[in-house]
């Protein structure tokens, strides 16, 4: 019987890293990589992952770009409504870290996305190419498998940093 069901575990694990919908807020150019990398040539649905419009049907947070001020509460807004368990992935030096941005650098520019909300995965860049983005996404699949097999998802994500 705990094989059944490990089997079963093994399916609904394979179903969620393989369905994952995600909010891709693109928020400078970096942007323009992640459109490529889900138009036709690198189609990245074929690895599971589909955009959809609204955060309350995503569980997954694509932030390509830098990220102002006033910005980060919108953000954080758009991350509280998707749905549990979720990720974040940061496409780009900007997203990651600030980049260029980065610190002493901008007054109007926060210094990654992880000041404000918990990232799973950073994809450095810039900008990163498309197989940088799948290989993000990819990473991303496998960490959740990890996780699910070690039943830890729940323990791994923390609430929203403060700003
Ligand atoms: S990492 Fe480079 S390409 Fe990406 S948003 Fe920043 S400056 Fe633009």
């Amino acid at each position: 019987m705990a094989f059944v069901f490990s089997r079963l575990d093994d399916l609904a694990t394979w179903a969620q890293t393989h369905s994952l919908s995600f909010l891709f807020l693109d928020l400078s150019c970096c942007g323009i990589e992640m459109m490529h990398t889900t138009g036709g040539r690198y189609d990245l649905e074929r690895f599971g992952a589909v955009q959809v419009a609204s955060p309350k049907q995503a569980d997954l947070m694509i932030v390509a770009g830098s990220i102002s001020y006033k910005y980060a509460e919108t953000l954080k807004k758009n991350y509280e409504q998707m749905c549990d368990p979720k990720w974040v992935m940061a496409i780009g030096s900007c997203a990651g870290s600030g980049g260029m941005f980065e610190g002493e650098f901008s007054y109007s520019t926060v210094s990654g996305v992880d000041k404000i909300l918990p990232v799973d995965v950073y994809v450095p860049g810039c900008p990163p190419r498309p197989e940088a983005i799948m290989h993000g996404l990819l990473t991303l699949q496998k960490g959740i498998v990890k996780c699910r097999a070690q039943n830890s998802w729940k323990d791994s994500k923390t609430s929203s940093p403060e700003l």
